[in-house]
């Protein structure tokens, strides 16, 4: 009798449940390991942590989005490539014949004084929550770090508190400095409407549990947010593969280096685009390359060789609250007032496409009815 190969996943975040999915197709007997058993919807967190829609859209139960697969609820330790099984911290081993990691990646914090005690981030769910708490009785916002992730708090929270005072902290020169430029000038224009206090070229020397002390000598009072830097999660999983960034270097198969059944997706790996750029941790990224990832895993495990994909990173939606958002998908921007209110239905777009991709349309009916009935 055919017995099934059996692919473990670790992760299950965007790359993490398509490889899943992926694998699945392929007739794979398929474990997902995750450390809280719910996939997270990242970019709706900052919506979330807003206080803007429902506390719903921060996650989902992995179990209502992956029938068919074995879910495991826990932290993975420790990966033994050798015997092919992986350790959980209940001390369970999990055996497998070709792996996915797709863990992701956390909020990171430079040896600032007082920065783990005293900032939230805004990473994962539980973050969005705790968030959305604090925001509406804060007086004051302090965002530390204009990349996508403080812009578009900043602009959520902006747009649903007016009494709420929101500075948006930047080391670069400029906010959004990953972006492209066009992009960036208009949320900046975006945000300064709202009254947003944008200050770049600053750094944080100190946080307090009354705010935020800059390297100008200036203290900025309130609930301060770090959203200034990610570490993916590669290394922590397996110490000895090679790593880009803490990103683990994976070939055009989604293959680690140097592992020839231990694959990799999404944040927590570097995956190249055309021209061999590394391309960006974006949700749209970790899709695809889950997908690929998913199916090479049950190709290798059936002794069948995997295929090479071709990722790449189209562009970028940003929120800003209140139905404005600034995108360029592929060279054409949407940053004038009009086409910019394109951008809001084109980042649900993506969500509604994922669920209904994952889950199929009870999941995405199920777990987002206020994408479904967006004007
Ligand atoms: C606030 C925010 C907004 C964003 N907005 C956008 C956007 O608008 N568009 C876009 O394209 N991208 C956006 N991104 C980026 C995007 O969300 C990520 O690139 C994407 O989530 C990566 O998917 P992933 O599956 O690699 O990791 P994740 O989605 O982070 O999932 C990783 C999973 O692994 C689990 N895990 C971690 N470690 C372990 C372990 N040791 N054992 C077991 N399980 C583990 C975690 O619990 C999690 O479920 C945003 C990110 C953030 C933080």
């Amino acid at each position: 009798m055919h017995t099934p190969p059996r692919i473990v996943v670790v992760g299950g975040g965007y790359a993490g449940v398509m490889a899943a999915r992926a694998a699945l197709e392929r007739r794979a007997h398929v474990t997902l390991v995750d450390a809280d058993g719910r996939h997270g919807f990242l970019p709706r967190l900052a919506t979330v942590a807003a206080g803007v829609g429902p506390i719903g859209d921060a996650d989902a139960p992995l179990a209502d989005l992956l029938p068919g697969v074995t879910l495991v609820t826990e932290l993975v330790e420790g990966i033994d490539h050798r015997a092919r099984a992986l350790a959980t911290a209940d001390g369970r081993g999990i055996e497998w014949d070709a792996l996915v990691l797709a863990a992701g990646a956390q909020a990171s914090a430079p040896p600032v004084p007082g920065l783990t005690d005293h900032a939230w981030t805004l990473r994962n769910p539980d973050d969005a929550k705790r968030l959305r708490e604090l925001v509406p009785t804060a007086e004051s916002l302090v965002i530390v770090g204009a990349g996508s992730t403080g812009t578009q708090l900043a602009g959520e929270a902006a747009a649903a508190h007016p009494h709420l005072r929101v500075h948006l902290l930047e080391m670069a020169d400029r906010i959004l400095p990953s972006l492209p430029v066009g992009m960036a000038d208009r949320a900046r224009d975006v945000l300064r409407d709202r009254r947003v206090r944008i200050r770049t070229g600053v750094s944080l020397e100190r946080v307090g549990p009354e705010g935020a002390d800059l390297d100008d000598g200036t203290t900025v009072p309130g609930l301060v947010v770090w959203t200034g830097g990610y570490a993916s999660n590669g290394n922590a999983l397996l110490p000895d593969a090679p790593t880009t960034d803490g990103r683990l270097v994976v070939d055009r198969c989604a293959r680690v280096s140097g592992h020839d059944r231990v694959l990799a997706a999404g944040d927590i790996a570097a995956h190249r685009g055309p021209g061999g750029r590394v391309l960006p941790q974006t949700a749209q990224v970790a899709v695809r390359a889950g997908r690929l990832a998913g199916a090479n895993a049950a190709r290798i495990a059936e002794g069948v060789r995997p295929r090479a994909g071709r990722l790449r990173h189209i562009g970028w939606v940003l929120p800003l609250g209140d139905g404005q958002a600034v995108a360029q998908v592929g060279p054409v921007p949407l940053t004038d007032p009009l086409t910019g209110r394109l951008a809001p239905l084109l980042h649900d777009a993506i969500d509604v496409r994922h669920l209904l991709t994952v889950g199929g349309l009870p999941a995405a009916v199920r777990h987002h009815q206020d994408f479904v009935s967006l004007p």
